[in-house]
Order: C-alpha cells, then structure tokens, then sequence
C-alpha cells in the first residue's frame, strides 16, 4: 500500500517530464493527430525521419507529410480509421525504408474520436529477412523439384510430411496428396515390403543407403539408389527420416550391359583357342586365358602379376619385352614371327599379334593373340621333302626306263656275240693261238651282260619266280659267299630276328641284294671293320614312318650295316642313282644300288639308308610280310653238265642273228630244229609239219601276236608240246610285272650255249 501511494506521488509529481522523455526516447517515430489528422504532438524520432521544422509539421496533415501524394490518403491507416473507429495499419516504403504505419483512435470519455495516435515503426530488417526466407524456399523447392530423384520427409509413422515434386512422375501422385500418406500407400506394398527393414534401421538412428527396384504403377522397373536419413531433434530424439532417392535405371542397365558384354567377352576369351594375354604397360600380365595357361604350361595365379621374366629364359625372355618396348614407343598394332620356347621346353614358331590399349590417349597395357604356327611350318617343310623325294624318284624312274631300253637291245646283241663265241669256243682246239682272244671276248661279253642284268633289275625289267622264304635259313646259306666277298679283315656278324615272317621273293635276289651291299661295305671300310646284317620284324604304323614313302604295314627288316667310312649328304641323296659312284673309275659301276633299289621296288619293299661321312652306314630294307604256308627250301640252281637231245623243237624269233645263234647251237645238240621268223611262219610250220613236235621254244614279243597266244594255238594242234618262252626283259604276257605266272619256263637272254641247252632238257624231261 504504502509503495503504491509512492508511485502515485511520483507520478503526480515527475509524470509529465517522465512522459515526455520515454515519448522521445522511443525509436519508432509517434505523432499525436487531432480527430481531423493534424499533427497535435510528435517525438524526436518522428522529427528526425520527416526531417522538417516544428512550425512546417505542427498543424499540418500527418498524411501530407507521411504519404506525399494525395492518392495515398484512401489507403492511409488515419483515414480508414476514421471510418472503422479501430486501429489500422499499412506497410509501405518511405525514404527507401519499409515501415508498419499504424493509426491508432483516442476517444473521449463518450466514445468520440478526439484524435489518433500514428505510430511508425522501420521494418525493413525484418521484412528483408522475410523476403530472403521466401527466395530460400523458393530456392530450395526449385531444386528439390527439379532434382532427378525423389526427397521426402517421413514421421515415425512412415507418413509423408514432405514429398518433393517427384513422386508425381515417379509414382503419379501429386506432393500435396502424398503428404500425410503413408510409404506403403505411396510406393506400393511389394516395394514396401523390400524397404520395411531399412526404415527400421533409419528409425532406429542409423544412416541406411540400399539399392532398390522400384516397381511403378505403369509396370515399368526403375532402380533407385536409395538413402534414409534420420530426422533427429536437438535432444537426439527422432521424429523420422528423409528419404532420398535417386534414379540409377540408366546406370543399373549400363552396369547389365557391361556385365553382360564382359561375361561374353571372357567365354569368348575361353573359347578362342589361340594363347590370349593382356599386360599393362610395365609388362606385368593382368589377365589371359585357357589357351595361354596350357601354352606356357603355368596356371593363371603364376601368370599374372608377373613379366615375361617369370616364363621365358632371361635371354629369350630380352627378346620379347623387347617386342614389347618397341610397341609401347609406337602405339598401334604390330605382327612379329619368333621362336619360343613351349610347356616343355620345345621350340615353338609363333605368330604373335599385339596392339596397345589406349585409354584417353595414354598407354594401359598391351593385348597380345599368339598363333602357333610349328604345324603349319613343319608340313611346309614336310611338303618340301616330298617334292624333293617325289623329284628324286621321278628321275629314277627315268633313268630307270632309259637303262631298261638300252639294256634289252644290248642283250640281244651281246646274246649273239656270246653264243657265236661259245660256238667256236668248242670248235677250236685247246692249242690254237686265238684261243686266248676269244675266251677274252667271251670273258668281256659276259661281264657285259652281267651289266645289262643289273640294269635291268634297276628298271625293275628282271625276271623273277618268287617263292614264299624263310629270310633267315636264305641268308644263312650265304653267309660262307659273303664271307668271301668281304675279306678276312671284316668281320660279318648276322643276327637272325627270332620267329620271323615270310616274305615271297625270288631268292637269287635276295643274294643280289646282299652280295651288292656287302661289296659295298667292303669297299667303305679301309683296314678292319665289321659288317652287320639283322633281320627282324617290323610294323610301321602311320605317324611312325621312316620315309614318307612308307606304306604302314608289317614288314620284314633286312638290315646291314658297316663301320665304314660313312658319306656325304650329295651321295646319299644320290646313291640309288644308276651310274653314281663315288669310286674310280674301273672300281665302281653305279649300278650296286641301284639293283638293289629296283629288286626292292619290285617286291613292293622299302628302303631306308642313314648314314653319316665317318660314322659308318646302315641299309634298312622292308620287306613286306607274306601271310602264308611254309616256306619252300630254296634249291640251288643245277650245274649239271649240258647233254643234247634228239627231239623236235619249233624255234620262233623275230631277231635274224639269235634265230640263226639258236639253231646252231640246238643242232649241234642233237636237235631237229624248225625255225619260223614269226608267228605266222610258225603256224605255217605246224601245219604242214608231219611228225611229232615236242618243245616250242619262242620269243615274247612278237610281230602281229605274242608268245603266249601263239603257244595257245599251236597247243591246240599239239596237246603234249612243251614250251619255253626266251626273252630279254619281263614281258606282261608271261609276268605281271617281272613275276612269272605259275609253271611257266622261261629263259633269260642272253643266254650262253649252257643255259640253253640245259633248260631245253629240264622242259623236256619236267614230269608234270
Ligand atoms: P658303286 O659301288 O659301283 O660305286 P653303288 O651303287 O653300289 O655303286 O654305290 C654308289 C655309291 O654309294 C658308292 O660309290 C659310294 O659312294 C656310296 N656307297 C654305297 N654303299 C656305301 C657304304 N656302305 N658306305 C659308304 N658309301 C657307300
Ligand atoms: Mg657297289
């Protein structure tokens, strides 16, 4: 009580002076109109801010003076509350500055209007604040709508408290009608469903980002990378999340149809067969495949991270990186050839392909395809040894076909030189003074004829009776032959293979074989040595041939061998040549192998020779295998004196002087000799011939008919005839090639008197 009768005091006493300083003191600028406007009163604020003197404001409109115009005065607070009797305001711009103008009515004790209070107050600053907050909003919704995902707010219900613009494309609902939805309503409950759990997490204070497929409404798949952020008050306590999405649709299907590409790129890589590596550019491998592990026979972990160091021989290895050097300074593609070393060791012949990988410019590594090439090299080389082999052969075959000509005229002719000679061997005395002379002749002739033999075995032209033998019980009857041919200063070793196959061959061939190899051998070896000859069995399968020539099969192996000198690649390229030889002249003919090469051929053999000038030299002869009955003994041929006969022979030969040579000697045996020129002749003959004719001893090839045929006729008029056919080489009509047919008698010219004569009386007394 007693404070307040102080404070009434007080104000009775200091209230007006009181007044009026707190009037002044206040910032906003007040005035005191009359019930018509007139400025009754104002404070220093309001002085300061109209900025005039007391007598130009005092009595004056307070709107003249605040307003400016007279259109203003409508809107003025003073004039409306004139009229409305109650406080009014306005906001407006004064001087630059933004000001709440307020008018306020005072009344009198009768509730008259007797004046207002006009108050002032600057509000720029807040109105500034105001309008940044505004472009803040603006600001942030333009970005939140344009962004290319989804922002929302949710409480802890999972209801929406904001939705940016988003949700209308993403899930056609409109910000508004999202808000105070809940998620599952908005998104769909099967994307819910997948979500639920992270919203718990993000409910329960945690950050969660997920990937999630976003089923919309129109069916399509979107993928939206998908952030929750907890909304937590000061106090830590959480009201909810934000949700932020974005669109990863794009990247998601980029990211598929890289994986896509890159699973198609890697089976590619695996199926691929050729060796495939990358390696960056320090030459360390990054990646390669199957082909490329078994080609350095290492497994991909010892592959990569590692240089060319790690496979390759240092040197070898040099010479790679160096590709590599050469590549990196010149970026693009590049094809080397090289040799390298493969899994085992092998030199391989490679084909490497490489290129640079660029990436902007600059060099990540190098890709490099490895073709192996050692096949196709090797065949080409193989191809090229056939052409040699096949030309070589050819030429044999030639020379063979030219010697075999030349041959069988010479035969004839030495045929005449030998049997006239003979004829006047066994005329003359032993004491004549040419006698001498002629057994030279004689003695050259035949040499002659051995020469043409051998030529003709070449050509492959000889005659042969082939017999199903036992090689080694053959050669064993030999060796004493052999022995003597060699010397005693070679040493003959023979090994017979155990169980060894037949083979069908004429006999005397197999001594023709064996006879010239052993006196070449002996000729190869100066001073001592050994002489080896093997047999045994052989099968040559098709990979496993020792000459490209080979026929697989089974084969009997005749093989000889000598510790002689040995020789040069030309001879052994050379040797089965006829006329080649490396001896003086006088020593060799030339002719050894190449009998031996063509009784071989002839016999359907092979022959194989290796041999090295110093080391000695090893003949290899296959002899195909005869699947058959025992094999016959061979009979050594009968050296029985020649005795005559008293029998009729019809002689047919187209040659004058071997007619003639014929006729002579069969006379002198004893014979009645018919002699016919042809076959016609000979036909003629048997017609007119009253007596009996016991042998018809005939040339094969004849004009107008041939041996054969003309035996068949005469056989016709004379069942019990014997024939013996004579001829210069193998003629198809009694031999296919060279091979005699079964029981059929044949005389080789040139023949001596004794040939004749005794195979004239084997025919005759033959009992079959
Ligand atoms: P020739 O013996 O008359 O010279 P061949 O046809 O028998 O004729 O042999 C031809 C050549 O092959 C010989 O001159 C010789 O150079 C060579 N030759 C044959 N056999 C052997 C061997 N066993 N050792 C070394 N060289 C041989
Ligand atoms: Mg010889």
């Amino acid at each position: 009580m007693n404070h307040e009768l102080n404070s009434m005091t007080f104000i009775a006493t200091e209230g007006i002076r009181l007044w009026h300083t707190a009037f002044d003191a206040i910032n906003d600028a007040i005035a005191i109109l009359d019930h018509e406007g007139r400025i009754l009163k104002y404070n220093s604020s309001f002085g300061d801010l109209i900025a005039k003197n007391a007598e130009e404001i005092i009595g004056n409109f307070c709107h003249r003076l605040v307003h400016q115009t007279e259109s203003f005065i409508e809107n003025c607070p003073v004039t409306r509350a004139r009229t409305s009797l109650q406080r009014e305001t306005l906001e407006m711009k004064f001087l630059g500055k933004w000001f709440r103008v307020m008018a306020h009515p005072i009344f009198d004790k009768a509730g008259k209007v007797i004046g207002f209070v006009h108050v002032m107050s600057d509000i720029s600053a807040t109105k500034r604040a105001k309008e940044m907050l505004i472009e803040r909003e603006r600001d942030l919704s333009a970005v939140v709508d344009n962004l290319p995902g989804l922002v929302s707010r949710v409480d802890r219900d999972l209801r929406y408290r904001f939705a940016s613009k988003g949700y209308e494309r993403v899930f056609g609902f409109r910000p508004q009608d999202v808000i105070g939805r809940t998620m599952a309503e908005i998104i769909g409950p099967e994307t819910f469903k997948q979500i639920e759990a992270y919203a718990h997490r993000a409910l329960a204070g945690e950050q969660v980002t997920f990937e999630s497929p976003i089923k919309k409404p129109t069916g399509e798949m979107e993928y939206g990378l998908v952030s929750f952020v907890p909304d937590a008050y000061a106090d830590g306590t959480i009201q909810g999340f934000l949700i932020l999405a974005m669109d990863i649709t794009a990247r998601k299907q980029a990211e598929e149809a890289l994986r896509k590409q890159s699973e198609f790129l890697a089976v590619l890589l695996e199926t691929i067969p050729r060796p495939i590596y990358y390696k960056d550019a320090a030459g360390k491998y990054m990646g390669c495949n199957k082909a490329f592990e078994e080609f350095v026979g290492r497994s991909r972990v010892e592959i990569i991270g590692k240089t060319v160091y790690a496979l390759a021989t240092p040197e070898r290895a040099d010479q790679l990186h160096q590709m590599d050097l050469e590549l990196l300074a010149a970026p693009g593609k590049q094809t080397y050839e090289r040799q390298v070393e493969g899994r085992s060791g092998e030199l391989r012949h490679v084909i490497f392909n490489k290129a640079t990988i660029l990436h902007h410019d600059r060099i990540e590594g190098i890709i490099g395809v490895i073709s192996d090439i050692t096949a196709r090299r090797r065949s080409e080389e193989e191809r090229e040894k056939l052409r040699e082999q096949l030309h070589q052969a050819q030429k044999i075959e030639s020379i063979g076909r030219l010697a075999g000509g030349v041959a069988h005229d010479f035969n004839n002719k030495l045929g005449v030189i030998i049997g006239h000679a003979e004829i006047m061997q066994e005329v003359m005395g032993p004491a004549d003074p040419l006698r001498p002379h002629l057994l030279e002749i004689i003695k050259s002739a035949r040499r002659s004829a051995e020469l043409t033999r051998q030529l003709l075995a070449f050509a492959r032209k000889q005659t042969i009776s082939p017999k199903v033998l036992d090689l080694n019980e053959l050669i064993s009857g030999m060796l004493s032959m052999l022995r003597r041919l060699i010397g005693e200063d070679i040493e003959l070793a023979w090994h017979p293979g155990a169980g060894l196959w037949p083979v069908r061959m004429d006999p005397t061939q197999i001594d023709q074989i064996l006879a010239n190899l052993a006196v070449n051998a002996r000729d190869a070896i100066t001073g001592v040595g050994h002489l080896t000859i093997r047999t045994e069995n052989r099968v040559v399968v098709d990979e496993r041939r020792p000459h490209s020539e080979f026929v697989p099969g089974e084969y009997v192996l005749l093989s000889v061998s000598d510790t002689g000198c040995g020789m040069s690649a030309e001879s052994l390229e050379r040797l089965f040549e006829p006329f080649y030889t490396t001896k003086e002249v006088g020593k060799g003919t030339g002719l050894g192998l190449a009998t031996v090469y063509g009784i071989v051929k002839q016999n359907d053999g092979f022959i194989h020779v290796q041999s090295q000038a110093g080391k000695g030299t090893v003949f290899s002869i296959y002899l195909p295998r005869v699947a058959v009955e025992n094999p016959v003994r061979a009979v050594p041929a009968t050296t029985a004196k020649p005795t005559g006969g008293s029998e009729t022979i019809l002689l047919v030969e187209d040659e004058d002087p071997i007619l003639e040579l014929s006729m002579t000697i069969l006379t002198r045996y004893g014979y009645t000799v018919l002699a016919a020129k042809s076959p016609e002749e000979a036909l003629a003959i048997s017609e007119s011939n009253q007596g009996p004719l016991h042998l018809l001893i005939t040339d094969v090839i004849l004009p107008q008919m041939n041996g054969r045929d003309l035996q068949e006729l005469i056989k016709s008029r004379y069942p019990e005839i014997r024939t013996l056919f004579m001829s210069g080489y193998t003629a198809d009509v009694i031999a296919r090639h060279g091979v005699l047919d079964d029981g059929v008698d044949f005389l080789e010219k040139p023949f001596s008197i004794h040939a004749l004569t005794a195979k004239v009386r084997e025919v005759l007394e033959k009992s079959d």
